[in-house]
């Protein structure tokens, strides 16, 4: 049989960048994509001038790790900064109400009332608290005040995650946050002593997407794999043998099969739940058992006549209490330039998600019209858009609901049971490409430690 070093199951940004790490390392891998294309949930689609994000439209680091490896890879060349714009919404009693982005601007925002105002600064005064259990809406409640969960960070969790703040895990979805909180007593304090020492090592916080959409992230990436990566291999079975797993494929030409001395398993979590079925039955179940948001992204494009309201800006999140449809909005034409023909706007907007689960079984042709009728009257539009795409997601985003943080340890303990098999995808460790990219460093650095390769020696297997 066919021996491999690593192989990787499933071709998402998790798998490539997986690979792309243990290639540079000197470490034999192969990557193994059902689809016929890799990517996963990224992929850019350009129609009648319009470029639109099946996904993720754009990648927020600050992280060195994620700087480096877009250096390494040459990624860094195709990067397109958004443009800086100070200027993001709020839905506040279901109009837009814009956010002010500094300490001064925020005592005069209408968005917060007195006492909301003089709740945020008691923060450094807040005893440490809560623990390992605490959901994101008790830990904000708990050192900011009920304010600032409902207008500003419960948005942000319901907004771009697709989750319920009273039920997403606050040590899992801000572990940043939580760690401040632990390590310093507060916020103000942690953020203080953090701002002093690490001034000179922290990457600027940034913003960007790729020449081409991000679609480019990833196809850089399987051109600089080439050989290591098969498509259309649908993996439907994974067995133990000796020190190491057989793996068996679905492909156009029949089944294929090969032994791995390690097994990376980067398919959403119901598949490898599924796959390690009949080896594992307490993994198992702590993989079938994570939720997972729908979510439908409508792009609209519009003429610019047609919208009174400036749409400059990054666009606005919904608080989870207001009353609209819509969970955000991002105005693409204001945030990267060329994604549209002249003089038309292209709004991305998001529904469904723990908001409105139901929605992703709306037709399309319901889902436009919804959006449209509330943009309509939060933005001022007449008539109707002269585009629409929509990007459907049964399985969108993983929800890191309930006590997370215990079930990520727990599906560790039991990987760890396992000689050579590890998970890497978007239900462990933060479902950002920016967590994914660190991620997959973290364990291409394991792997390679295991192999010996990081020393310039490979181990024997088979
Ligand atoms: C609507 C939306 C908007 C988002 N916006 C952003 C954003 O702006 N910025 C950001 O950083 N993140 C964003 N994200 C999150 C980010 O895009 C995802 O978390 C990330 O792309 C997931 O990558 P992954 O590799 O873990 O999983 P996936 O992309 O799901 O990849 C899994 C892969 O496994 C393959 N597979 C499945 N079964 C098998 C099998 N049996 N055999 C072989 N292969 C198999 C699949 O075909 C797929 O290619 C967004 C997500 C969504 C849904």
């Amino acid at each position: 049989m066919r021996q491999v070093e690593t192989l990787i199951i499933g071709g998402g940004i998790s798998g490539l960048a997986t690979a792309w790490y243990l290639n540079q390392q000197g470490n034999e891998v192969e990557l193994w994509e059902s689809n016929s294309r890799t990517g996963g949930k990224i992929a850019t689609h350009c129609n009648e001038g319009f470029t639109t994000e099946q996904a993720a439209s754009m990648v927020l680091n600050f992280r060195p790790e994620v700087t480096q490896f877009l250096n390494k890879s040459g990624l860094n060349e195709h990067k397109i900064l958004r443009t800086p714009t100070s200027k993001r919404y709020l839905i506040h009693n279901g109009k837009l109400q814009q956010l002010p982005m500094k300490m001064a601007g925020m005592v005069f925002s209408p968005l917060w009332s007195l006492s909301g105002k003089l709740r945020l600064f008691l923060e450094p005064f807040i005893f440490k608290g809560g623990g390992e259990h605490e959901s994101i809406a008790d830990f904000i409640r708990r050192r900011l005040g009920n304010e600032m969960l409902d207008k500003a960070l419960g948005a942000y969790i319901s907004g771009t995650l697709a989750s319920d703040p009273e039920l997403a895990d606050s040590y899992s979805v801000l572990p940043h946050l939580t760690a401040l909180e632990q390590r310093y007593g507060s916020f103000t304090a942690g953020i203080f002593v953090r701002k002093i020492l690490n001034r000179k090592t922290a990457s600027v916080a940034e913003g960007f997407s790729f020449q081409g959409g991000m679609t480019t992230l990833v196809q850089q990436l399987t051109q600089q794999l080439n050989d290591c990566i098969h498509t259309d291999y649908k993996v439907t079975k994974i067995s133990v043998y000796k020190k190491g797993w057989i793996i068996k494929a679905k492909t156009a030409s029949g089944e294929t099969s090969c032994f791995a001395k390690n097994l990376i398993l980067s398919t959403p979590a119901p598949v490898a739940a599924e796959l390690i079925k009949p080896i594992n039955h307490e993994l198992h179940q702590l993989l079938a058992d994570i939720q997972y948001a729908s979510l439908s992204v409508v792009h609209l494009g519009f003429h610019r006549k047609q919208i009174k309201h400036p749409v400059s800006g990054t666009g606005f999140l919904t608080p989870f209490k207001e009353k609209l449809t819509l969970n955000g909005s991002m105005w693409i034409h204001s945030l990267f330039s060329q994604r549209t023909p002249k003089d038309h706007l292209l709004l991305s907007n998001y529904l469904g998600g723990s908001r409105h689960p139901e929605s992703i079984d709306w037709s399309n042709e319901k889902k436009i019209n919804v959006v449209t009728e509330e943009l309509r009257h939060l933005l001022g539009i007449t008539g109707n858009p002269v585009w629409a795409r929509v990007d459907s997601h049964v399985q969108a985003l993983p929800l890191y609901h309930g006590r997370y943080t215990v079930r990520q340890h727990a599906i560790q303990r039991q990987l760890a049971s396992m000689s050579g098999l590890y998970c890497q995808a978007n239900y462990l460790g933060g479902v950002s490409i920016r967590d994914r990219i660190i991620r997959a460093e973290q364990l291409a650095t394991t792997i390679a430690h295991r192999n010996g390769s990081l020393y310039g020696a490979r181990a024997e297997y088979g």
